[in-house]
């Protein structure tokens, strides 16, 4: 059995092989922590953004969709409190010369103290079998009980040093946990730092006027400040939401994980305007709704949990995480926020405009609350292609690596294959793409054997294959082969747009959240 780290480098070489993702500008040796997609992955990152719009945007009466500009006006930025308060803890190891995020390295010494507990309960499972009871396990075990002991005491440790901006504990606390550096081994640490994490940039054309604007760091401000035209435009009545997808900047400093923490990547964020007062339930409603929206991608239930957050944003009265079980563990996948009135607020101050909503059914003016979900597109991205790489044994002791993405989400819908060069085949495979193109990404291969080509389209995750022989000619028929189970069947041209439609469409998709 590979080890997941393997499997991690497996999934990247794979994703550059089939042209999934791209380092950025290679040939230069690429620009760290930068992607680009390629042609595949292009098609399933759109597939995943549809996903998500029509199921946050067509399927909610309530919610509607913008797209805001990158650049906004600067002090969007001072109201939202990243130009003085949203910093990065830093702490560099003097030996191996490398910088890390300090809650960085104390979460994943958590992680391990957590992977010991996982063991126990693990062996624990395997001994007893049927009779094993977890949770009581969990609560009387003298070992698992120790090391949640020794988890509780370094989060309360770690909480109250962020909460009193406390910098020297945060140190303190990484000596104490005895860390180490990943690359150098040693425990020789600077003092920690604050960093701030938004790329700049000049606006106008002579550099000394010119006005210093940011790359947002989050897609969230774009819908606060257009919070009002929204509203009154579109005559939409609280609770409702805005919803948007684009890009956001962050000059991470620990930018590593493929593309899990990148330097350009995409949110797809819904903020959810409601009642004060109302937030928690809006706040619950939401983190069950998009916690279904994930598993009804058909990975299992088992590799999403949501984890609290200990420490709340400056703006936030409750938070979590979906996390998801990457191959480097779990891992924040989703973001749910309760932020109250204070982005709203921040920018009334900050503009001297009003932001204010009237209730009819109150008869009163109110800021509202809002409560929001945020889920960076290419995490998602890596979460799906993830679980969906897989290398399988065959029964006739070859092996093929197929990609099991669900099928509404594939890249190409279907390959149409002509068994041979010749013989009018290619211009029957023609004919067939050319009914099915209206809908659906299809391919066209004619090239090598057909179980070679089969393997190809398998590896790039195509859910339908259809071999046109010479039999098409006479009755009109083709085998159509499924990739999960490589089962082949003979069915009619004329049958295939229904066929194909029913199993590729987000409807079935978006039923299941219904
Ligand atoms: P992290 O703690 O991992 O830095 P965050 O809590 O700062 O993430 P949010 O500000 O809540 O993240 O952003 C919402 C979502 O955007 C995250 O859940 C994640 O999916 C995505 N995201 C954030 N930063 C990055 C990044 N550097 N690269 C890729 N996706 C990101």
């Amino acid at each position: 059995m590979a080890n997941q780290e393997d499997i991690f480098k497996d999934i990247i070489s794979h994703s550059k092989e089939y042209g999934f993702i791209f380092q950025s500008s290679e040939i230069y040796d690429g620009l760290s922590a930068v992607y680009d997609y390629g042609q595949m992955g292009a098609e399933l990152k759109k597939n995943l953004r549809e996903y998500w719009w029509k199921a946050m945007v067509q399927m909610h009466e309530n919610i509607v969709g913008i797209d805001a500009a990158i650049f906004m006006h600067p002090t969007t930025w001072k109201a939202s409190g990243h130009v003085d308060a949203f910093n990065d803890p830093l702490i560099d190891n003097k030996d191996s010369k490398k910088r890390y995020r300090a809650d960085v390295l104390i979460e994943d010494h958590l992680a391990k103290i957590e992977a010991k507990i996982q063991k126990e309960v693990d062996k624990a499972k395997e001994r007893f079998a049927d009779k094993f009871e977890e949770a009581q396990f969990r609560a009387t075990n003298a070992r698992v009980l120790e090391n949640q002991a020794k988890i509780d005491a370094i989060n309360k440790r770690f909480k109250d040093a962020l909460e009193s901006n406390n910098l020297t504990e945060v140190r303190q606390i990484i000596v104490d946990c005895e860390i180490v550096c990943p690359i150098s081994g040693s425990k020789n640490w600077t003092d920690v730092r604050q960093f701030n994490l938004m790329f700049s940039t000049a606006m106008g054309s002579v550099s000394e006027d010119a006005n210093i604007i940011y790359l947002r760091p989050e897609t969230a401000q774009g819908i606060f400040v257009n919070f009002l035209n929204v509203q009154k435009s579109g005559r939409m009545k609280i609770p409702f939401g805005i919803a948007q997808t684009g890009k956001a900047f962050r000059n991470e400093i620990v930018a590593r994980q493929f593309i899990f923490r990148m330097r350009e990547f995409e949110q797809m964020e819904m903020q959810f305007f409601v009642r004060p007062g109302t937030e928690m339930e809006w706040y619950n409603y939401w983190k069950e709704t998009r916690m279904k929206w994930h598993q009804s991608l058909g990975f299992g239930e088992a590799n999403y949990r949501f984890h609290d957050h200990l420490k709340l944003a400056h703006y936030a009265n409750a938070a979590c995480d979906i996390e998801f079980g990457f191959p480097f563990g779990f891992k924040e996948l989703e973001g749910i926020h309760s932020r109250t009135d204070f982005d709203l607020k921040a920018h009334e101050q900050h503009s001297g405009k009003k932001l204010q909503y009237f209730d009819p059914e109150l008869n009163q003016n109110y800021v509202p609350y809002v409560v929001e979900t945020s889920v960076g597109l290419d995490r998602l991205f890596l979460a799906v292609l993830s679980k969906a790489y897989t290398e399988e044994k065959l029964e006739d002791g070859t092996s093929r690596v197929v990609l099991n993405i669900p099928a509404f989400l594939a890249p190409i819908k279907v390959a149409i294959l002509p068994l041979l060069k010749r013989d009018g085949l290619p211009e029957k495979a023609r004919e067939i793409i050319n009914t099915l193109k209206f809908d659906h990404a299809c391919a066209y291969d004619e090239k090598d054997a057909i179980g070679k080509r089969y393997r190809r389209q398998d590896a790039i995750g195509t859910p339908f294959c259809i071999t046109v022989d010479h039999q098409s000619l006479e009755d009109n028929t083709v085998t159509i082969r499924y990739r999960d189970t490589m089962q082949q069947e003979r069915v009619s041209i004329d049958a295939l747009p229904q066929l194909i439609d029913d199993k590729v469409s987000f409807k079935k998709a978006l039923r299941s959240l219904a």
